[in-house]
């Protein structure tokens, strides 16, 4: 036999290996081995087992790495199909299935010296004090860590090894899990009664599970490899529901369903809302009972060792159900059932680096190669994925009432052009949400404000001069953080010492002014307006260290925090009983960035914010302030009125032919020199006119320099291309890369149905 391998070295090319026969009972496709190559040693992974081979003097696989192959041959199939869909390589695509904890060699196991009682008989030889101290402890216990031993008794290893040494005790390395989740005390629930039409979601669920384990396994690859698999969809539904409809509880049970047919589940859902308190809920409902299971968590904030012991406990199969960020799309469970994505419309389900895939999308894929249920859920869906619904691709199920009879919470929108008439200088808050807050502080209720944008002052001007403060790497101006005293670049990172005085030499004016708004400021305005308060800020600047988000919550929960101000960190996932006010400050930020989605992340955002309000016996309310208060995604969000924007949003992308009615790739090119990079866009263009020219309808605009048209001290330049079929477009894209001929120091990126066009 011989092994066809890809290597960790991106060659978009497989090499093939003989297998040395004390190697053969160990190798099968999806191993991970180490192979000679060239006068080094490196590593990949099997991803075809063949009889012969093309090439003589086959050089052997040195080793097989880890007992267990790391990549099921199913999830093997899932990265052939993002490095074709997605235009990129497969060492690429192989590379981001498997964490980087499993795929590094170094990554093991953590093992820990165990003391047990060892089996003995008879009389207790003669001990010292002390040594009888130690061995009524582990008498006591029969087997702890050494570590907790030690800790216990006060003892030096020393003692302990004189037991071992009168056999009394054995001292040997176990393996010692890490769980990200041990100190968590958990409380085991039951389902609830579900009301009609969380019945009727889970009823169409499970008869879809039944009747794809019928016929699972007839999924053609070869359909997939031509891209059918996303434009044909069978098996995916969307779950439309208000925030608190109770969309988990349909999860938690459709699960329990898959896990009494034997099945898995994968549960997905954005970073930013696998709070502990998401997590608990489903490791409480499966932590006991008939369909007990342990719970994987997987996301970028767990240890190394953590994520390679969770990894390990999926793959062995003692962890049926998996609930992680966009990468666990990939996690190794067999068999899988069920699929959920919550939240579907969140943008950080596209990887922003290659592969540039949209785990969604690969969810809809995964779910038809494997004959699982796919469960896409939100409270305000994405255009893409209502209209796959209206193409009658996916099936809509809705819950558009609050499960516990809760009103959704009054909305009102504060025009802020007429609060500037008032106030002098530019708004912060409305005299209407002032009044508010002073109620809840009264009524000793809490309050949420957001903002979407961090730091005290989004930029430094002169008045005098006109100067504005940018920065050196990027086209942006530069915030000012006044805890720092710094200014600061939110894209680079790059940080300067605030100035007193205008930085112009000629210009040296004191009156030097701030202009903007960022939450630093929301928080020290809050402290001025209402001293007596207890106010806490949660932004990725506040959190400094890896519990602080806990803490704080934590802290918000108990009643220790009054007002909390935050950005979309808090908007998402997040319930508190006590909230009974959301004020937004600018509702417009997010309005008027340069791309076609502004308005529909204005409309989400704004919906997932009011969320949060009114969770709790008493009815919440909500403050939208915007300087542009009559613009449409502010007032359907204000009544809650999914479909009418989804009607009036459509109209603009069918004009346009933007998404979902096209699907879209944009090509970036990137480099220091800018006018080489505007050069080679031209070039780039040409040449996709002349490699595309047997595709029809592909719409083709730019170069034109990015909304961000400097990076990190790189200019970019875009493409972007328009198709109704991207599967044949990715094929023709895939070629274009690997023949066209760019200076070296430009570099082109290709983004397949991108979600940030900056
Ligand atoms: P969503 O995820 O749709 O925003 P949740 O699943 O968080 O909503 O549910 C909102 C609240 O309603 C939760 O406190 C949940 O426990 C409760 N809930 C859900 N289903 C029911 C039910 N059938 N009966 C009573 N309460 C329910
Ligand atoms: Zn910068």
């Amino acid at each position: 036999m011989i092994a066809r391998v890809t290597l960790e070295i991106a060659l978009r090319k497989e090499f093939d290996y003989a297998i040395p026969p004390e190697l053969a009972s160990r190798v099968e496709v999806g191993s991970r081995v180490k192979v000679p190559f060239g006068p080094r040693q490196v590593t990949g992974i099997v991803t075809a087992l063949v009889e012969e081979s093309t090439h003589t003097n086959l050089r052997s696989i040195l080793k097989v790495i880890g007992a267990q192959s790391p990549v099921t041959p199913k999830v093997l199939r899932l990265a052939r199909w993002i490095g074709d869909y997605y235009c990129c390589a497969p060492e690429i695509a192989l590379k981001s299935v498997l964490p980087d904890s499993v795929r590094k060699e170094k990554e093991g196991w953590r093992e820990r010296l165990h003391v047990r009682v060892a089996p003995f008989t008879g009389e207790l030889p003669k001990l010292t004090k002390r040594q009888v101290e130690v061995w009524n402890i582990i008498e006591e216990w029969r087997e702890l860590s050494l570590t907790r031993l030690l800790e216990l008794s006060g003892a030096t290893t020393e003692t302990v090894r004189k037991l071992e040494d009168k056999n009394l005790v054995t001292i040997a390395p176990e393996i010692s899990e890490r769980d990200p989740y041990a100190l968590e005390q958990i409380l085991p629930t039951q389902s609830l009664e579900m009301n009609a039409e969380q019945a009727l979601a889970l009823e169409k669920i499970i008869a879809k599970m039944g009747e794809l384990s019928a016929e699972r396994g007839t999924w053609n690859a070869e359909a997939a490899a031509q891209g059918s698999a996303l434009r044909t969809p069978r098996s995916a539904f969307l779950l439309h529901g208000v925030t608190g409809s109770g969309k988990t509880e349909v999860y938690l049970q459709a699960i329990a369903h898959a896990l009494e047919q034997g099945q898995g589940a994968i549960v997905l859902v954005p970073e930013i809302s696998l709070t502990p308190q998401t997590v608990e809920r489903f490791k409480a409902r499966f932590s006991s009972g008939k369909l007990q299971t342990l719970v994987a968590v997987l996301h970028s904030h767990l240890s190394a060792g953590e994520r390679h012991d969770e990894w390990h406990k999926i793959r062995q199969g003692r962890a049926r159900i998996v609930i992680g960020a966009r990468s666990a799309i990939f996690a190794p469970v067999d068999p899988l059932g069920l699929i959920i994505v919550d939240e579907e419309h969140e943008h950080s389900y596209k990887q922003e680096e290659a592969p540039r895939y949209h785990a969604r999308d690969v969810a809809v894929v995964r779910g038809q190669m494997e004959g699982a249920v796919v469960v896409l859920g939100s409270a305000t869906p994405s255009l893409e994925s209502f209209y796959n619904v209206k193409k009658g691709k996916y099936a809509l199920l809705e819950m558009p009432t609050r499960a516990d009879h809760k009103k959704m919470p009054v909305v009102r929108v504060v025009d802020m052009r007429a609060e500037g008439r008032k106030q002098k200088g530019t708004p912060i808050f409305s005299e209407q949400l002032k009044e508010a807050i002073t109620q809840r502080l009264e009524r000793r209720e809490q309050t949420m404000l957001f903002l979407n944008r961090r730091g005290y002052s989004t930029s430094l001007q002169c008045p005098k001069c006109g100067y504005v403060a940018e920065c050196p790497n990027c086209s942006v101006s530069l915030t000012y953080h006044r805890a720092k005293q710094k200014l600061c670049c939110h894209i680079c990172g790059h940080d300067a010492p605030a100035p007193n005085v205008c930085p112009d030499v000629k210009c040296r004016n004191p009156a030097i002014r701030y202009a903007g708004l960022g939450t630093e400021k929301v928080e020290a305005t809050l402290a001025k307006l209402f001293p007596h308060a207890r106010v806490s800020r949660m932004d990725s600047d506040a959190l400094k260290r890896k519990d602080d988000f806990r803490r704080i919550l934590g802290d918000f929960k108990t009643g220790k925090i009054d007002i909390l101000v935050g950005t979309q960190m808090i908007a998402k996932g997040l319930h508190f009983e006590n909230v009974t006010l959301v004020g937004v400050i600018y509702a417009d930020l997010s309005l008027h960035m340069p791309d076609f989605r502004a308005g529909e992340r204005t409309f989400q955002l704004l919906t997932q914010v009011a969320g949060r309000a009114g969770r709790g016996d008493v009815e919440g309310e909500v403050f939208v302030q915007a300087f542009t208060p009559f613009h449409p995604a502010i007032q359907f969000a204000r009544r809650h009125d999914f479909a009418g924007f989804y009607e009036q949003e459509m109209e603009f992308r069918e004009q346009l032919q933007y998404p979902p009615i096209s699907r879209v790739a944009l090509l970036t090119l990137k480099g220091r020199n800018e006018e080489k990079v505007r050069l080679t866009a031209e070039h780039a263009r040409r040449e996709l006119e002349k490699s595309l020219a047997a595709l029809r309808e592909v719409l083709i605009a730019g170069p034109a320099p990015a909304p961000l048209a400097r990076a990190e001290t790189f200019y970019r330049y875009q493409l972007m291309l328009r198709t109704r079929q991207m599967p044949k477009l990715s094929q023709a894209l895939t070629r274009f890369v690997e023949t066209v001929s760019l200076p070296e120091d430009v570099n082109l990126a290709v983004d397949i149905d991108p979600v940030n066009l900056s």
